[in-house]
């Protein structure tokens, strides 16, 4: 059977699941939107994936045509469509037709779109015996020009990074800052563990402060782990004794090479490991029911 899209209410075959080329979402990357997991029959921390769209949403003044409720029973109702229980899905919010011209007044009617989807993961032995990453030259844009926290259809930034960790032939690569710190990966958040302390980059690095990032705090709390949020270099991710990656996609995947330089012992760290295991288990958990 063929998957199902969900486009301003209805269910069109993936092959018919069509918007128009007026869209502004295409014209200008105008617009925003979500990755989220399903896990076992239950969509994972919804409701935050959810508050992020509408707030990027509401600072580009892009007024979503259904209620919240509306739409979280819309991404259940299109997962049970497709028989989906462990799933991707993208939410997409676009500023809809309009003219040619930039104005988004032009565009009377937003458009939503719901992709419920199977999903391709990195390779399990990634998991098993950690990632190497590379440090790419495009800095992350600066969050006083397009805050970053807006997960806008516009991601040529991360792109960017992404064609130079391609040429690389590395699985992720580190994105810094403009005046180089470590901001985040292209599409992961990034953690370092150094003495036992767990260090990840603010908000203020021009990150998106990810659901998973926020997810791995907590259990970090719960383990006993410490954890701060700073800034750091690149000479401290290398000396680090662990480093990780966070992200819908990736989970919690282990990274134990940073530009040529083993991190910690060359193998996933312990604090790490508890952390994967913590995630995979609170996944299975917690969660909004699609049945
Ligand atoms: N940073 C960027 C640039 C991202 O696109 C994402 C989402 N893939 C993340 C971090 C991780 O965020 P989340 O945990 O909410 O998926």
């Amino acid at each position: 059977m063929a998957l199902k899209y969900w486009i301003d209410g209805t269910l069109y075959p993936k092959d018919e699941a069509k918007i128009s080329v007026l869209d502004h979402g295409f014209l200008y990357g105008d617009g925003v939107f979500e990755g989220i997991r399903a896990y076992g029959g239950r969509v994972f921390r919804l409701d935050q994936h959810l508050d992020r769209l509408w707030a990027g949403a509401r600072t580009l003044m892009l007024e979503i045509p259904l209620g919240r409720d509306e739409l979280r029973q819309a991404v259940l109702a299109t997962l049970r469509a497709n028989g989906l229980r462990d799933a991707y899905i993208r939410l997409v919010v676009s500023r809809g037709v309009g003219d040619l011209g930039l104005d988004p007044r032009k565009c009377p009617r937003p458009s939503v779109i719901i992709i419920t989807d199977t999903i391709s993961l990195y390779p399990g032995e990634l998991y098993e015996r950690g990632m190497e990453v590379v440090t790419v030259s495009t800095r992350k844009n600066i969050h006083q020009a397009l805050n970053p926290n807006i997960k806008s259809l516009n991601y040529l930034n991360q792109i960017l990074g992404r064609l130079e960790v391609n040429r690389m032939g590395a699985p992720e690569g580190i994105m810094l800052t403009h005046d180089g710190y470590v901001a985040e990966a292209t599409a992961d958040n990034v953690f370092s563990v150094v003495k036992g302390t767990l260090i990840t980059p603010p908000p203020i690095a021009g990150i998106l402060v990810g659901i998973t990032r926020n997810a791995v705090l907590e259990l970090a709390a719960r383990e006993g782990v410490p954890a701060e949020e700073h800034l750091f270099t690149l000479h401290t991710l290398y000396n680090a004794d662990e480093c990780f990656l966070t992200g819908t996609g990736a989970e919690v995947v282990p990274v134990v090479r940073v530009d040529g330089r083993p991190i910690g012992g060359g193998v996933p760290g312990q604090i790490t490991l508890r952390l994967m295991k913590a995630f995979r288990e609170l996944v299975q958990q917690e969660g909004a029911p699609i049945d």
